[in-house]
């Protein structure tokens, strides 16, 4: 069995109502979701003329492949009617895998772990709650002390 770590964001619409939708498909199309953090509100990281975001993070337990789990979250991601227009623009809803057991993968589709963790409390802050011991197998620092040493001055509020 493999374990996965995803971050869910959203910045448009019903941000909740569309993570909660997100969650349901996982269920069915991805594994068990054996945790999953609060939800936490952060302004736009990259470009500020946008609604704040909101975000959480899954533990998730699959048979699939890192490369499987990947199509079931773009599967979802285009069931959810994202807009892909806009760099760092306004989404539906974003899912990344952020770890995959401690898998290190560079291709031209997937990069695990992925490589906004160490840089992003809105990830970090989530992540925390549901992996707080988990070790990123390239820094060799848990998720922690990566959060403890983040530089990032967003502010992530807790919105349960
Ligand atoms: P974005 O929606 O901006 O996060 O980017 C989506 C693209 O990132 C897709 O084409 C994926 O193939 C690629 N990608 C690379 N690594 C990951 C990852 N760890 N999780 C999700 N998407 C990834």
């Amino acid at each position: 069995m493999n374990r996965a770590y995803i971050s869910i964001g959203s910045n448009q619409g019903n941000r909740r109502e569309q993570m909660e939708r997100a969650i349901a498909f996982l269920m069915v199309l991805g594994g068990v979701i054996v945790k999953r953090s609060d939800y936490f509100e952060t302004k736009a990281w990259g470009k500020e003329d946008q609604p704040d975001f909101l975000n959480m993070c899954l533990e998730l337990t699959t048979i699939k492949s890192a490369h499987e789990l990947l199509k079931v979250i773009q599967d979802i991601e285009s069931q959810l009617d994202r807009q892909r227009t806009q760099k760092w623009g306004q989404r539906t809803v974003d899912l990344d895998i952020l770890f995959f057991n401690d898998a290190i993968i560079n291709d031209d589709h997937l990069t695990v772990p992925h490589p906004y963790i160490p840089q992003r409390k809105f990830v970090l802050v989530p992540l925390a709650q549901v992996a707080a011991d988990v070790v990123h197998p390239v820094l060799h620092k848990t998720v922690q002390q990566l959060l403890d040493s983040c530089p990032d001055d967003l502010e992530v509020v807790k919105v349960g």
